[in-house]
């Protein structure tokens, strides 16, 4: 079956300065390197890592917002049109983004609705009579009332602010949402309420996530795979399940014994990571992990592993996977 969305060892570089001064010297920052996945239609990928890994350029790259270094996207099998195109407009319509601070993605001094409606202007995906009978069908699908289209955004609790974010990427019926951090800028109260939301609008509508969070314990809820990033390489992928049941690569390991068990505080078992990760201009040689792993030997040092498949179907990208005694084997 062809993927809804395929990456192909995408790769993404900025030339950054290292100093200050018009002289200062130039590095390469890697912010994705060498990353694949796919996305079947109807379920979602978790992309997960550490501030900073490369989770949010490659949802960029995935929507074609950015073009990558090198590597491909597919939609359906057509290869990604390069970005401001008529083909790249078209296939816009069918993958939206949403947001993580959903005020900031409004414009303050408009109604709402008129900022529902507008993915339909540009697109001019319906005759215009139609579009304020569309934008009520999807404001009622994510849970707003019809009298909020008139609403300013200062006017409504983030919650409802998200589900304006959500109603206006649903407008053009899409069949691909990449989820930047959906939730990380609202109260923990409403947080749970967007994601039912999110997993509810999948059920409905058949719509494929590509769900982007730091958070653990809300990719295991809607994920059906998951990627697990490291200063822009993915270290792991999955199933979700098996992978957070048994998390093979140290690093996947250790964001997984974080997550807080029911009833608060850490697990046991915790693996804890030391330090932060290094700068993405001065990657480490070898696996770019070892600095930080407890089970780093002298390979991991000087040459980098490459993923993997395991029996289970995972991709893990460590020397030491199969050493049983260390009980990171899948
Ligand atoms: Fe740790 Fe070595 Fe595996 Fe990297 S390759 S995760 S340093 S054991």
């Amino acid at each position: 079956m062809t993927a809804l969305l395929k990456a192909t060892d995408l790769r993404r570089e900025y030339r950054v300065q290292t100093g200050r001064g018009p002289f200062a010297a130039k590095a390469v920052l890697r912010a994705v390197d060498g990353v694949s996945f796919e996305i079947e239609a109807g379920r979602t990928l978790g992309l997960v890592g550490e501030s900073g890994c490369g989770k949010s350029t490659t949802g960029k790259l995935a929507l074609g917002l950015i073009p990558p270094t090198s590597g491909t996207v597919r939609h359906r099998g057509v290869a990604m049109p390069p970005a401001g195109s008529t083909a790249w407009r078209e296939l816009r319509r069918k993958m939206q983004m949403v947001y993580q601070d959903p005020l900031g993605a409004l414009d303050r001094r408009l109604p709402v609705g008129v900022q529902i409606i507008e993915p339909l202007v540009i697109h001019a995906a319906l005759p215009p009579n139609e579009h304020r009978e569309r934008a009520r069908t999807v404001m009622a699908a994510v849970g707003l009332q019809p009298h909020q289209f008139d609403s300013y955004p200062h006017e409504l609790s983030g919650g409802q602010r998200q589900r304006v974010v959500l109603a206006r990427a649903l407008m053009t019926e899409p069949s691909l949402l990449v989820c930047d951090e959906p939730i990380s800028a609202l109260d923990v109260s409403i947080q749970a309420q967007v994601v039912n939301l999110l997993l509810d609008l999948q059920d409905r509508l058949g719509i494929a996530y590509l769900f982007i969070s730091h958070d653990l314990r809300v990719v295991r809820q809607v994920s059906h795979d998951v990627a697990v990033m490291y200063l822009g390489r993915i270290v792991e992928q999955g199933e979700a399940e098996s992978l957070f049941a048994q998390p093979a690569h140290p690093y996947t390991r250790a964001l997984v014994s974080a997550i807080p068990v029911t009833g608060g505080g850490p697990r046991r078992d915790q693996l804890l990571l030391q330090g932060d990760p290094p700068s993405p201009v001065d990657v480490p040689a070898g696996c770019a992990f070892h600095p930080r792993c407890p089970f780093a030997v002298a390979q991991c040092r000087s040459e980098r592993p490459a993923l993997e498949v395991l029996p289970d179907g995972r991709q893990v990208a460590c020397h030491r996977v199969h050493e049983p005694a260390l009980g990171i084997a899948a």
